[in-house]
């Protein structure tokens, strides 16, 4: 059963409904192109009304946009290998968001300016203390731009959210002056091998789900020549480094391997998810049989939301709720006010259960500096031994 949009990435009407997202808000379906192997949800909302700040583990996660910020170092490395940031280059931000690249990039590139163009009134005017920096507050899409004007252009995790990619990566190239340089950042595909994976990954906020291989061939497709590829350790996070150089008028070919294996990843995130989702009851367990003593959750994100919805852990077991970041949009979850790190000083928990996975050993540092004595359990051990338990 095919579709009659088309492939944003090869044009060919072989769009095939693959998956079908837990708890979307927005009714959409993954579809798979037999033709390019490119994942892309249908239907293709186009300026869907912005909803509040949610930290849900299902499809309607969204609105909270902070994790931008922890991109930006890898962004600037990879543009001071290739271009000299000493000079008065002129860069465009898509997707500014709070600013945090702007005020980075100015610290390497004190001669820049900058053009933000972010459409959330709520955290865009962030940028308006920034000397070099000129806000247009507004979408990508209706942002019109003179030809080969910029150096530079800077788009982090904004592509995937886009209903048109291909035609804004376009335009892209069109403002970039010859020789100008695409610093490109998406979430990857390759997160949908982790075993551990419970949070519903395809979110209503996204309608593409790229791999190393779609990404850059969009790119390319573009008009680009792709000078720095996704690193293959980040599973997170496709970073790429892209130079404007011709477009070509070829057809994109057939791509048989990258069809099986994003069909092979499709397969194995919904045999893990529906694995772990059923041993996160036994996870909720271990921790309610911890519970005579004073427990403390740090991080209050998707996989906490998880382990309430889906695991049945119990809020008032709990002593704190701890999230170095999330507290600031989102005060309270599950009925737990969620307090900055410093709390566990007060708390004196006896165990924390680390709910975090990029930032698992870092926390676990933390704590213990911060509770020494504390017994530390981390989400990932928890789900391993459940998963072990439930399948003997
Ligand atoms: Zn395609």
């Amino acid at each position: 059963m095919t579709t009659s949009e088309r492939c944003e990435l090869c044009h060919q009407a072989s769009l095939e409904p693959v998956y079908r997202a837990a708890g979307t808000a927005r009714d959409l379906t993954v579809h798979l192109c037999r033709h390019c192997g490119l994942l892309q949800s249908l239907p293709r909302i186009d300026r869907a009304p912005r909803r509040g700040a949610t930290a849900s583990g299902a499809a309607d996660w969204g609105n909270i946009r902070y994790g931008k910020g922890f991109r930006t170092a890898e962004a600037i490395a990879a543009l001071r290998r290739h271009a000299d940031l000493s000079t008065p280059v002129k860069l465009l931000d898509v997707g500014s968001n709070r600013g945090s690249f702007a005020r980075q990039f100015l610290t390497v590139a004190p001669n820049a300016s900058i053009l933000a163009v972010e459409p959330d009134k709520r955290v865009a005017h962030s940028v308006d203390e920034l000397a070099g920096v000129e806000l247009i507050c507004a979408r990508i899409e209706d942002v019109s731009l003179a030809d080969e004007s910029f150096d530079i252009v800077h788009s982090c995790h904004t592509i995937e959210h886009l209903a048109y990619p291909g035609r804004v990566l376009a335009e892209h190239w069109r403002v970039l002056k010859p020789g100008g340089l695409l610093v490109l950042d998406a979430p990857s595909t390759a997160l949908l091998e982790s075993e551990d994976v419970v949070e519903e990954w395809f979110i209503d906020k996204h309608l593409y789900h790229f791999s190393a291989r779609t990404l850059m061939r969009m790119v390319s497709v573009a008009g680009f020549e792709i000078i720095e590829t996704p690193a293959p350790g980040d599973r997170e996070n496709l970073l790429l480094l892209a130079v404007k150089t011709g477009l070509s008028a070829q057809a994109l070919a057939p791509d048989p391997r990258e069809v099986c294996e994003a069909e092979a990843r499709i397969t194995t995130y919904g045999r893990n998810r529906a694995a772990n989702l059923a041993a996160l009851t036994a996870v909720a367990t271990e921790i309610a049989r911890l519970s005579t003593g004073r427990i403390v959750i740090w991080g209050a994100g998707r996989l906490f939301d998880a382990l309430i919805t889906s695991g049945g852990l119990s809020p008032s077991l709990l002593a704190g709720l701890i999230d170095a970041h999330l507290g600031a949009y989102l005060p309270e979850r599950h009925g737990l006010a969620v307090q900055p790190p410093q709390a566990i000083g007060e708390i004196l928990p006896d165990v924390v259960v680390v709910m975090s996975r990029t930032f698992a050993d870092e926390i676990t540092r933390t704590v213990r500096q911060l509770a020494p004595n504390a017994q530390i359990l981390t989400y990932g051990e928890m789900i391993g031994r459940a998963r072990l338990q439930v399948a003997a």
